[in-house]
């Protein structure tokens, strides 16, 4: 646990038995409330010396910063020294509770990832009461759902939400899935090594360590920000995928449009659409377009699933056609990269 931990850990102790002791309703024995009164003192020892370490140090120090202002002078406010305060403004040297800017969510329960957005974002969110889920996207992907019920819920699933598919300027990390049986596999039952990479070559290394010394069923080697999976293999099969292509130029369309398409590349005339990578549904199956370096392949295949991953991977169509790539793997990519693929067609009026 490093410094900063220590303050906010011994600052949420300090904040819930206060709020247990004064908000409980409920009666207690004198020797409890004693004994929690006695433990608030030892967390505010802790918080105390661990502020002044921090300060004293110059590669802590920044971390007792925070992004709000003074109610009175406006400048930044840094992290209280004291733990029954929240901030304090050494200009005024002066304490708050609350400062500007402050959502009344304080800094403790804040994640120290202050990654900065890449980009502009416009999340569309849907909730349904009768159904008990939220839907949270951008415009042109079909979004992700999560189980939302009250308040809390939802404000779970835009946090998880942002983690997950919006981007960051951070360098890029990768961490590594692991599905330990077959059967873990076939639940859906997987669950991520702690460390962190920020070298795809070693995260790859050691995920393939990883099968061979331990014999797991699947390993997945995952990007993060967006979350995508960038190499996995069952111990035989190896796969590494790559998202030059980026998933959400991927449009699925009707099957006139993709003809029209065909039909308009081949004729050299200038597409309705600025559609690379496209698909439709034509009598149970599926076909494909790749035309992300202007050569337009046509593809096709049995399941949905396998035409996007096809067109958001560099693996040979007849490698998807012929099994050669595992049903798992297809889906498992399948099922990250649908997110972001677009419904095309037919809204060209504007
Ligand atoms: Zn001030």
């Amino acid at each position: 646990m490093d410094n900063y931990e220590k303050l906010r850990e011994s600052k949420i102790v300090y904040e819930y038995i206060n709020d247990l002791l004064e908000n409980g309703n409920f009666e207690m024995r004198e020797e409890y409330s004693e004994a929690l009164k006695t433990t608030m003192g030892v967390m505010a020892d802790i918080y105390t010396n661990t502020h002044i370490l921090m300060k004293d140090n110059k590669e802590e120090r920044g971390l007792l910063n925070t992004e709000l202002n003074c109610p009175c002078c406006f400048r930044d406010v840094i992290i209280s020294d004291l733990i029954t305060y929240g901030y304090l403004c050494e200009g005024c040297d002066e304490n708050y509770y609350l400062c500007e800017g402050d959502l009344n969510y304080e800094w403790y329960f804040r994640d120290k990832n202050k990654d900065k957005l890449k980009e502009d974002v416009l999340l569309e969110l849907s909730y349904s009461k009768d159904e008990g889920n939220v839907v949270i996207g951008t415009e042109s992907s079909s979004g992700a759902k999560y189980k939302c019920n009250n308040v809390s819920d939802l404000a779970n699933a835009v946090e998880c939400y942002a983690k997950s598919y919006l981007t960051y300027d951070n360098n890029e990390t990768y961490y590594i899935e692991v599905w330990l049986t077959e059967n873990d596999r076939e639940q859906g039952n997987g669950f991520r090594y702690s460390d962190v990479y920020t070298d795809k070559e070693k995260a790859i290394e050691a995920a393939k360590e990883l099968i061979d010394t331990n014999g797991y069923s699947f390993v997945e080697v995952v990007k993060e920000n967006p979350m995508v999976s960038v190499f996995c293999t069952d111990g035989e099969t190896e796969e590494l995928i790559s998202y030059d292509k980026y998933y959400n130029k991927i449009y699925k369309v009707s099957h006139e449009e993709l003809n029209e398409y065909i039909e308009n590349w081949t004729n050299k005339e200038e597409q309705k659409f600025d559609y690379d990578l496209l698909y439709c549904e034509d009598n149970g199956s599926y076909i494909a377009v790749d035309n992300y370096e202007g050569e337009c392949y046509v593809e096709e295949f049995e399941t949905e699933a396998q035409a996007v991953f096809w067109l958001n991977t560099n693996i040979p169509a007849e490698q998807i056609q012929f099994n050669v790539i595992s049903k798992d793997i297809i889906e498992k990519v399948y099922d990250k990269v649908k997110v972001g693929v677009k419904e095309g067609g037919s809204t060209n009026e504007m």
